[in-house]
């Protein structure tokens, strides 16, 4: 058994649950292994020690960590991602793309992709977002060129030592068939089911404070099948716990296809798909009209929110607010980091909380349409209802171990007293000043532990150039 105590937090989050939040002053955590035992102000925590555990008040703890200074929140939630993006970070978005020209100018790119390159790719996406404070990372990896393989992004979680939702994604319309990618990065239904399949068989745990949970993430509308949509569905549901994911509703260009191609509105089609209901979660949700956010509603479909993809790409602004208020299960995520092109899930929380505040076409400018906590509980409790977890975003006895401190008396926050949680996101966004997933250190004092970044970058920026250079794109 090991033992973790932190305390004297500035504040201590324990959980951000739609505009309130469950705080406590000069708070204390107490771990065992991977899950918390105790939570309280720190100045209690003598007592509950010779109440309850005289054995650890005799003994004391294989580490405490002194948080004061620092705000501590339960680990983020990060639910939409492709990883391997950070191989082609700026391409198309310095100049401005809109999506479909955007993943016609990648795609001959991402064809050149290694397993290698998947794997260290990962391991810089991932480091990344565990320094900007998120614990927890569904991912959605949808072309397998060159023998690259799902195993190689699990091997780069499992290093970097983050709690993981890989998706077992697949292309299968190509151009050749009215689909937008080019036939060369699409697969058959056959092959993509079977590797479902043996992806699930060999990964997927099921099991409370699971560290690894495989999901079916058919790409998008305009480049897989309906057929692969359904067998999708199916196969998912054989299994406890297997979500479906997919893109939805993210462009107006989307809609426009699948008009033409299927005669519906993408929800229309998700839902002729049966792709709908708890086990569902779908990237974007831009376009979706009034009685559409009542069918995800309905439904219990999730939505992950991607505001600076959106934006990046100019895809629209995402009705967040109306989704929030019928009660439609709403996460947060990055997205890829070639649309991106950054991997600081705290800054996408501000960029959430910034881009709902903005007025568009049928919707007033308004300060309050999201505050500070409500954008902090979509990034960490919203996350983790999208992803049917329990076991995760709330800091109290036999919960996982998965929370982060960020400091709040340095120079970006000075003179933030006044509320250094909403600082978190009104601020200028800082790293992480210390994160535990799963009872264990992965940053200490602002430090990445698993790993030297140094020569990961290096060789990522070197497979980058090579993959830019065998596609004839020059840089
Ligand atoms: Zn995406």
């Amino acid at each position: 058994m090991t033992t973790l105590l932190i305390k004297n937090t500035d504040v201590l989050v324990t959980k951000c649950d739609g505009p309130t939040s469950a705080e406590i002053k000069q708070g204390a955590i107490l771990v065992e292994n991977n899950r918390i035992v105790w939570v309280g102000p720190t100045a209690e925590l003598e007592r509950y020690l010779a109440e309850t555990r005289p054995d650890l008040a005799r003994d004391g703890f294989n580490q405490t960590v002194d948080a004061s200074g620092c705000v501590v929140i339960p680990g983020l939630v990060n639910c939409h991602h492709h990883l391997y993006q950070t191989l082609t970070r700026t391409v198309g978005t310095g100049t401005g793309m809109v999506l479909f020209d955007w993943l016609k100018f990648l795609y001959p790119i991402w064809a050149e992709m290694t397993p290698e390159a998947v794997y260290v790719s990962a391991k810089i996406g991932l480091s990344e977002l565990v320094l900007s404070g998120c614990t927890t990372v569904a991912d959605h990896l949808y072309l397998y060129p060159n023998g690259s393989k799902i195993d190689d992004e699990i091997r780069a979680a499992q290093e970097v030592g983050v709690r993981f939702h890989p998706t077992r994604g697949s292309m299968s319309l190509g151009q050749s068939q009215g689909g937008l990618p080019p036939d060369r990065v699409c697969d058959t239904e056959p092959d993509i089911i079977k590797d479902c399949i043996r992806a699930i068989e060999t990964f997927h745990d099921p099991n409370p404070l699971s560290m690894l949970r495989i999901g079916v993430a058919p790409c998008s509308p305009f480049s897989v099948t309906e057929a692969l949509m359904r067998e999708s569905v199916e196969l998912a549901r054989q299994y406890p716990l297997v979500n479906l994911h997919t893109h939805l509703a993210e462009t107006k260009d989307e809609e426009r296809f699948c008009l033409e191609m299927f005669g519906k509105r993408p929800l229309e089609y998700a839902e002729s798909l049966n792709w709908a209901g708890e086990d569902v979660w779908f990237a974007h949700m831009v376009h979706p009209n009034e009685a559409e956010v009542d069918w995800l509603a309905q439904t219990h479909s999730g939505v992950c929110h991607c505001p600076t993809s959106n934006m990046l790409l100019a895809s629209g602004i995402a009705p967040v607010r109306q989704m929030l208020d019928k009660n439609v299960r709403v996460g947060l995520g990055v997205d890829g980091s070639a649309s991106n092109d950054g991997n600081h899930m705290l800054g996408e929380a501000r960029q959430a909380m910034l881009l709902q505040r903005v007025g568009w076409p049928g919707f007033e400018s308004r300060a309050d349409r999201l505050t500070a906590r409500e954008a902090l509980s979509i990034a960490t409790v919203g996350g983790a209802n999208v992803l049917r977890r329990d076991d995760i975003a709330e800091l109290s006895p036999g919960k996982a171990a998965d929370f982060v401190a960020f400091r709040v008396d340095d120079l970006p926050h000075a003179g933030s007293l006044a509320d250094p949680v909403a600082a978190l996101l009104t601020c200028a966004p800082p790293r992480a000043w210390l994160s535990v997933i799963n009872g264990r250190i992965v940053v200490e004092d602002g430090q990445f532990l698993p790993f030297d970044l140094r020569p990961v970058i290096d060789r990522h920026n070197q497979l980058s150039r090579e993959m830019m250079q065998r596609a004839g794109v020059t840089r």
